[in-house]
Parts: structure tokens; sequence; C-alpha cells
């Protein structure tokens, strides 16, 4: 796990994670015309059919394909300073785990006389003509249209276009070829840092266009520019003997950028390397870290770790052999797609207020940066599933587990796990209404951080709350896609479950791979090192693979003694009681449909996750916090105590200095505009006593499931309330099991 000794608490989130400020800065710019030329990129290793390159291949191209698109004629009401823009753009490209961001004017030196554009786009729109009608996904065929006019678009001039926002990725280790785990990710960093880099250009100039703004992504498969001269120009790299350099991590990184027509305040260039002040590039305050997240101890995470086990100490926790929580696996009954809360708010179960707020998404309109994620996260539901190659098809399960685990934390997942995918963790009914005969029984679990640092400048319902769980879904998205591909051209089957389009419960998987267990926040598994700031995503398959064991790190026990997640609720949607038995699982059962409507309905913020943001597991990762942990995991007496002194020391509250988004919301002409409703920005709510008996809940289980079809079922909220009261104990449960009681 990386070392960080001090929290960066006080740094604004612009500023990013290597201390850039601190570098020195030269007036004008050197000969652009020295820069090496930026090199071509190829999506394809038809030598090397086992290279994870190939798998990236459509995912690039699509994202290619939507680099540009209509301007918002209804231009937004935001920041006049440029310098307050650059910073805000600079904050969601670190948002989105950018490792440096540079502005920059775009330089005539950079334009390039013959664009770029990426091959693989033509061959994608070929392979899409008949593979869209397998996906279920809804809105479906606008999805298609928006991608048909993009690949077909000619670009138009960038005439207007005089400035440049510039991403940075650099790499980490090179994989070694006698690692476990490595036989598909060799040679594949800068493949890996161009697929990372487009992500975020691609939704941040989708984003600046939404604002009514111009802008356009570059990548190293298409693009209109130059990037290494760009990169330059925005004050990332410096020009050393013909070669690009950049401060501490040296000629190993990837680029992308975004240019645009918005005003923006550039940074000055850099001053060659011979200049750059020791203190900030190699001094102590570099190696501890005392200006900013990132050190010479903890710059790469895996400098000294194997890619299959991930950054952090997984290898650590104490393993089970069956959950801490009850599974009455022969009796958990299954539940068609519908059932799902927004599935039930679409199709008009809860009413019209809130058929209207999930209409065509509308709670990801209403915020700018999460509806900018909207648009890649429903091209990429185009490539979750597909037909499987003729591939080798591999048989060792070790071997197979070790390289889809190094995989997908080469590519960037915080957390993997394996397992089998039983027959119960599949709903019984797609989301047309069809029958779900399970066609996997391996599967993949991820989860995605959805980030500290925002989280720690947000109230968890205020107006970025969507795009943190959009960056997640985004993020899974493409790297399960990738994953789900990979195996697929090895020659089993594969489909990435996404928020888009999924076919099984993830919960159950995360348990049963052992990312986490349950806690009081009802269908959300916490893991011991994320907490439970996550999302998470499953790719399942028939490939042969050696599973992982549940885990047991004491959060039974942590949560019987905290509510802190149910105090801090708007909703009041988190049981302050004990956990029960639902639809076969022992799980503090929260009240959904409260949850769902609150989502869905918030006026002063776009969704909510406030129940992530104040647990006390939501942490920075700091030395310091190291106790904290090894105390709630090792000594369940401590667990009261811990939860007081949480409260005591505010973590969980507001700093503002981490707020970089602007409180804008989609208005009447089409334009994001100031917020008209009071802003959900709040406090900890120490002195509330919230009890379980003062609680009303509502629950649905199986019996009270709507019928698998879309079209409406409503929901008939004193049965849930009854459902709520004859929810048993796992221990009385089995009681009546054994005795052959209902
Ligand atoms: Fe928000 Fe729902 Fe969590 Fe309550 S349970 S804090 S409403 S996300
Ligand atoms: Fe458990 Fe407390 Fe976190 Fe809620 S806030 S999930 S009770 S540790």
């Amino acid at each position: 796990m990386s070392i960080r000794f001090f929290s960066d608490r006080n740094r604004p989130v612009h500023m990013g994670p290597y201390p850039l400020e601190r570098l020195a800065r030269r007036d004008g710019l050197p000969d652009l015309l020295g820069a090496p030329v930026m090199a071509t990129l190829e999506f394809r290793r038809s030598e090397r059919p086992e290279s994870i390159v190939n798998a990236m291949g459509e995912f690039q191209a699509m994202m290619d394909a939507i680099r540009d698109g209509l301007v918002n004629p209804a231009r937004a009401e935001v920041p006049a300073d440029p310098q307050d823009r650059s910073d805000h753009l600079k904050a969601f490209g670190y948002f989105n785990d950018a490792s440096m961001m540079g502005c920059g004017p775009l330089v005539t030196e950079a334009l390039l006389s013959e664009p770029r554009r990426n091959a693989d786009i033509d061959r994608l729109a070929e392979a899409l003509k008949t593979r869209q009608t397998k996906t279920l996904a809804s809105g479906i065929d606008v999805i298609m249209a928006d991608l048909k006019d993009s690949i077909e678009a000619q670009p138009g001039p960038m005439d207007t276009h005089r400035n440049a926002l510039v991403f940075l990725y650099e790499y980490h280790r090179d994989p070694d070829p006698s690692e476990p785990g490595s036989d598909w990710i060799m040679d594949a960093q800068a493949h890996r840092a161009c697929l990372r880099a487009t992500e975020n250009a691609v939704v941040i100039a989708n984003y600046i266009r939404l604002l009514g703004w111009d802008a356009r992504a570059h990548t190293a498969t298409t693009s209109d520019v130059d990037l290494n001269r760009l990169a330059v120009a925005a004050g990332l790299a410096t020009l050393e003997n013909g070669q690009l350099v950049v401060p501490w991590v040296g000629r190993r990184f990837g680029l992308a950028a975004v240019t645009t027509e918005m005003d923006l305040a550039y940074d000055r260039p850099l001053a060659p390397m011979s200049e750059q002040p020791w203190s900030a590039t190699k001094g102590p305050s570099w190696w501890m870290g005392t200006h900013s997240a990132k050190n010479a101890l903890n710059r790469d995470p895996f400098a000294k770790r194997r890619y299959m086990d991930g950054a952090h100490p997984f290898e650590k926790l104490k393993r089970v052999e069956t959950p801490t929580t009850y599974i009455d696996e022969p009796n958990v009954p299954r539940v068609p797609k519908r059932a799902d809360m927004f599935a039930r708010a679409q199709f008009g179960d809860m009413g019209k207020a809130l058929q209207d707020g999930a209409k065509g998404g509308h709670y990801v309109r209403k915020s700018a940066p999460s509806f900018a994620q909207r648009r890649a996260l429903g091209a990429f539901v185009l490539l979750q599933d597909g037909d499987c190659a003729s591939g080798p098809c591999p048989t060792d399960a070790e071997r197979n587990a070790a390289n889809l685990k190094a995989a997908s934390y080469f590519l960037g997942v915080d957390a993997v796990g394996l397992s089998r995918c039983p027959e119960w963790t599949w709903y019984s009914h797609d989301a047309t209404g069809e029958e779900i005969v399970p066609p996997h029984d391996q599967a993949v679990s991820m989860i995605i951080d959805q980030g500290y640092e925002t989280m720690e400048g947000a109230s968890g319902d205020d107006w970025i709350s969507v795009a943190q769980s959009m960056r997640a879904y985004l993020r899974f998205s493409l790297l399960g896609g990738v994953i789900a591909q990979q195996i697929r051209n090895l020659g089993y089957k594969a489909k990435a479950h996404t928020v888009m389009d999924g076919e099984v419960l993830q919960p159950p998987l995360l348990l049963l791979s052992g990312l986490g267990e349950v806690s009081r926040i009802g269908e959300v598994i916490l893991n011991p090192y994320l907490g439970p700031r996550l999302k998470s995503g499953a790719v399942t398959t028939d490939m042969p693979i050696a599973h992982d064991q549940p885990i047991d790190f004491g959060l039974q026990r942590f949560c019987e003694s905290c509510n802190k997640c149910a105090r801090e609720c708007p909703s009041g949607a988190i049981t302050a009681g004990p956990k029960r038995m639902f639809n076969g699982y022992e799980i503090w059962k929260s009240d959904s449909q409260k949850c769902a409507t609150y989502r869905i309905t918030t006026k002063g913020g776009a969704m909510c996750g406030r129940c992530m943001k104040t647990c006390p597991w939501n942490l920075e990762g700091l030395f310091a916090e190291r106790p904290f942990r090894w105390a709630a995991m090792n000594l369940p007496a401590t667990a009261p105590a811990l939860a007081r002194l949480d409260d005591a020391v505010g973590n969980g509250g507001l700093n503002d200095t981490k707020k970089w988004w602007w409180d804008i919301e989609l208005a009447e002409d089409g334009a994001y505009r100031a917020s008209p409703h009071p802003l959900n920005r709040r406090g900890l709510q120490t002195d509330l006593d919230l009890r379980h008996e003062d609680q009303t809940l509502a629950v649905y289980p199986a019996p009270l499931a709507p019928h698998p079809w879309p079209y409406p079922f409503p929901m008939d909220r004193e049965a849930g309330i009854a459902a709520y009261e004859s929810m048993v104990s796992a221990e009385e449960y089995q009681r009546r099991l054994a005795a052959g009681d209902d």
C-alpha cells in the first residue's frame, strides 16, 4: 500500500498530486519545432493474440469516434475569469485521475498538416452493424444514431480554438516477464496511458461543449494536433536534447489534449531540467511528500508489488470459507431486472413525480459533468458483450486468475476478486422481460474507487454526487469491457455487466470474491482499504479461473457499534436496527424506495452518496490512519470508541478547499445555470439521536417484486412496511428452516 505521511487537505484539487507549483518556469516557449513528432500508436498485435492491446482497440476507436460533437447553443453561466476556468477544468481532469494537467496556447507549430484518424473507427462501424441487436440497454437507438453521426462526420474547422488543455498519464513499473500475471500486459504501457488519457479528454471535451463552447479531444490515435508540442506549450514537459522530459516522470508517459475556444489561463513553460530546484524534484520534501499527495515512496504503487496483487495489501486480509453474513443459497429467490428501484421509477411504479425525475435519465442530465460522462458510458454498452474468437482457450485456472488480476490492476481497476457465479446471483428476467438462463458460471468482480479528494469537498448529495458515481461506472465500463473483450479474444465467452446493461446482482459476487463485507448501508459492500466509497462491476465468463475466498475484517462488529451512515442519511433510508434476512441474505436492509426517491428528486444537488462520504472507513490513505484500521480489524471491542472518535475529529465533514465544481443545473432553455434551489451542503449531525424504534421502513422482497415486463406495476408501500416488520434475524430464520417452518 502506498505510503503517505502528510494530508493534502489544504491543497486545492486543481493543483494535482504532483507539486507542479514548485517547478521553475520560464518566459517564452522553446523552439517547438525541435520537439519529436508524436508517435503513431496502433492497437493491433496480430503477432501476439494474447496481448491486452488487442482488447483495447475497439474501446479506443469508440472514444476517438466521439471526440467531437454538437455544441450546446445555450451557453452556460460560469465564471468568466480564465484562471477560474482553467482551475476548474484541471480539477475535473484530476478527478478523472490524470497524473498531470496543463493549460497552454494552441500554438500553430502544433497543428498537424495531415490530421490522424484511427483506422479502427471504420472497422468498428462495420462490426457494430451486426452487434447492435444483442444489447438490452434502453435508449440504444439514440446511442446508435449518435455514433453513426459521429463516425460519419468529417471534423470541422478549429478556427476558433485558441487554447489547449493537456492530460498526462504516467507509466507505472514495466511488468517483469517472469512475474505471474504478466502474460497479457507486456509492452502495453503506451496503450494503457493512451486509453486512460483518451477517456478523460473525451469526457472533458464533451463537458465544454455542453457548457456552450466548442471543444475537441485529440489522442495518440486520432488528432489534429501534435501532442508533444502541446505538452511543452502547456508547461508539462521540457525539451532536453530533442526529447520530451517531465519532472519526476522522465520520458515514461502518454498524452491527450482538448482544444477549445473557451478562454483559459495558461501555465508558463517549464525551465530546463538543469534549472529545476533540487528540493522540488529530489529533496527531502519530495521524499516525504510534504507538499502533495505524490512522493518518492508512493509515486508508483507497483514499484515493489506484483501487478496481480494490486496496490493494496489484500494478501494480508483474513480469508474465511463463507461470507461473514449468512446466505441461504438454496433458497435465494431470483427477481427480475425490473425490480431495480431506478427501473421502477422509470416505469411509473412510484408515481409521476419520480417518473418525471427518472425519465431520460434527467438526474444525470441535470448536472453537466455527469451528462458529459454519459455519452461514452452509452457508447461502451455496444462493446460489453459479443462473440468469442477461436482463440487458444487457456485452461490453467491459476494462471488465468493471475493474468486477469494483473491485467485489471495494470489498467487501473482498484480491487479485483474472482469467484463462482451461481445461478442465484443472476436476475430472473432481463430488461425486456425475457427469462435469463445464466450463460456463465464464473465471475471477475471489480471495484472502482470513487476518489477520496472530491468526496472530501462534497456533502455527498450536492452537485458533484452524480458525477462521482458516473465516473466510476464509466471507468468500469471501459476497463471491465476491455477485460471481457480480452477473455473473448482468448476463446471464452464473457460479458461486462455495467450500470447500463447488467444481468447479475453484484453485492453477493463481491462477498464471494472477498472484496468486502456487508455494511449497515445495506446493499453497499464495504472494502477495508476503500471503505464504502466505491462502485462495482462484474465480468461473467466460462473461462476456468481459480477463486478468491471471502474476507473477515471485523466489519460486522464495527457496524453494530456505529450508525453514522444511518444518522447522516438525508432520506432516513438506512436502518439503525439490527441485520435481518431479506431474500435469503442476512443484511442491514435499507429502505431502497426512500433512497431512490431522494436521489432522483433532490433539488439541491444531483443524486446522493452521503452514506459513503460520512462512514469512518472513508479514509485518505495516510500512514497515521493505520492504527485506526488495525484496531478496527483486530480489536473488535474498540469499535464503539473508534466510531465516537471519528465523530469527535470531524471526519465526514465538509472541506471547502476541495470543492472544485460549479453549482449549475440544466435550465429549461437548455443552458446550465446557477441552481435556483438551496444547496445540499451540510455538516455532520452529531447531536441527532437516531433510534430504530422511530423509523418506518419498507422493503420489497421477492413476493412483492414487480412483473418482469417494461410497463407499470404500482408499488404498495403499506405492504412494504409490513414486509419490513416481518423480517427476522438470521438465527431465527435458520431455526425456522431447521424446524421446517415457512
Ligand atoms: Fe443518500 Fe441513499 Fe446513502 Fe441515504 S442511503 S445517504 S439517500 S445514498
Ligand atoms: Fe458501518 Fe458506521 Fe460505516 Fe455505517 S458509517 S457502514 S455503520 S462503519
